[in-house]
């Protein structure tokens, strides 16, 4: 079944993101594993050719096109290639909605020229040591002291941690109240005193991407870098995780893809007992029934980004998106392995890493059982 998604232009835009990857990215992939972050360069490079900030208004450097179109391909293309490494999704799709949202027309003009260049890298820290999934835990605060605010805590699992120069940093700027009425969104930059880095967590895959522990200690930050309402932090996190949630059921559903075409293609070629090993039966019935599923989460997912676009795609929709995919990408990620046999366990093998790099999906961006517990909510449950 085609898609009936994207248009031309989409489709340019998707030849040019292939291109500047096959060009820009894969030869350097594997050191940028070994690295455990990517070069600064490619940010600038990808910068340049377009591909951060589409849905920025030209006149601070983007595409000024708001169409999710654009970065679903980008994610798309991302997970064809392997580039797991980059973390412009988590600029375009996570972070973009907050600065365009949310801010001052001075905030837009301080940053988003170099959010769109790739001078300027950015993160969102929400999770702390002890505040994960429960945002009533975080302990990072903001306290007012004149025309400034003091920022004192810690956040964990950050990703871009170690490259970013803007943060995003939810901390409590009334702690007496809770977490819906306490918490608010301040932007913490590089260089500002009291800022550091901890550790480049080291994980089971994304090996090339950034993941770190940030600390602050008495950092002071001008109350021109407050991002949306004082004490509306809750609020401004619950209007764009949704479009969070989707950007990773984007990444999902062209795993799922891409891994069913590594997959059929190996299992064409392999032999066992005299025949290829995908005219066995099981095997045919296992990559038919994940085909058959991964194109229901093409659809759903299909339809969820014209919702997205139409400004129409709920909490739920996105939950319901974000769980069954990642899900699903798991589920194909353990079978298309095991398919592979003792070479889907090499690392030499590209279902071994996307293998690696599927399992934290349904981890984070709000794990699956949160996911379901906001369905089950919506159902009076
Ligand atoms: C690679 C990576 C990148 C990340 N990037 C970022 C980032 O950029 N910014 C950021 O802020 N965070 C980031 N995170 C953090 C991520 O969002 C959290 O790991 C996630 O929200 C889960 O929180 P936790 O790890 O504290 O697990 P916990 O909250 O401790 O959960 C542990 C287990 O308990 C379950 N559980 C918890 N509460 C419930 C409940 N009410 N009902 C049922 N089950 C429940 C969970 O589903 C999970 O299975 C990242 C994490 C990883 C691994």
């Amino acid at each position: 079944m085609q898609s009936t998604l994207y248009e031309a232009e989409h489709t340019a835009f998707r030849h040019m993101t292939r291109a500047f990857l096959v060009k820009h990215v894969v030869p350097f992939h594997d050191q940028w594993e070994s690295d455990g972050m990517v070069d600064r360069g490619i940010w600038t490079a990808a910068g340049k050719q377009g591909l951060l900030g589409t849905d920025v208004d030209e006149a601070y450097g983007g595409g000024g096109v708001r169409d999710f179109r654009y970065n679903a391909v980008a994610g798309e293309e991302l997970v064809r290639i392997g580039a797991s490494g980059l973390g412009f999704g988590l600029h375009n799709d996570v972070v973009a909605p907050y600065l365009l949202d949310l801010t001052t027309e001075e905030q837009k003009r301080r940053w988003l020229p170099g959010f769109c260049s790739g001078d300027l890298i950015t993160a969102i820290a929400m999770s702390e040591p002890s505040a994960g999934s429960d945002l009533q835990g975080i302990k990072t605060t903001a306290r007012r002291n004149g025309s400034d605010y003091i920022v004192n805590g810690s956040k964990t699992f950050i990703t871009n941690g170690i490259l970013s120069d803007l943060v995003i940093v939810v901390a409590r700027t009334d702690v007496n109240k809770p977490a819906a009425q306490g918490l608010s969104l301040v932007a913490v930059e590089r260089g500002m005193p009291g800022f550091d880095r901890g550790r480049n967590l080291d994980k089971v895959g994304l090996k090339a991407q950034d993941t770190a522990e940030l600390f602050f200690d008495n950092v002071r930050i001008p109350a021109e870098n407050l991002i949306g309402e004082e004490n509306g932090g809750f609020v401004h996190l619950m209007e764009q995780l949704p479009q969070e949630r989707l950007s990773i059921a984007v990444q999902a559903v062209a795993g799922c893809e891409r891994m069913l075409e590594i997959t059929v293609e190996y299992v064409k070629g392999r032999t066992a007992f005299g025949r290829p090993i995908g005219s066995f039966q099981h095997s045919r019935f296992t990559l038919a029934e994940l085909a058959t599923k991964t194109q229901i989460a093409r659809v759903f997912l299909d339809r969820s980004i014209d919702a997205l676009n139409a400004g129409e795609l709920t909490a739920i929709d996105a939950a319901m998106a974000k769980y069954w995919t990642t899900d699903l990408q798991n589920t194909v990620a353990d079978a298309c392995l095991q398919l592979h046999g003792g070479y889907g366990y090499m690392s030499e093998y590209p279902i071994s890493k996307l293998w690696r790099d599927s399992r934290v999906q349904s981890i984070y961006g709000g794990t699956n059982e949160i996911m379901k517990e906001i369905i089950g909510r919506s159902m009076g449950l």
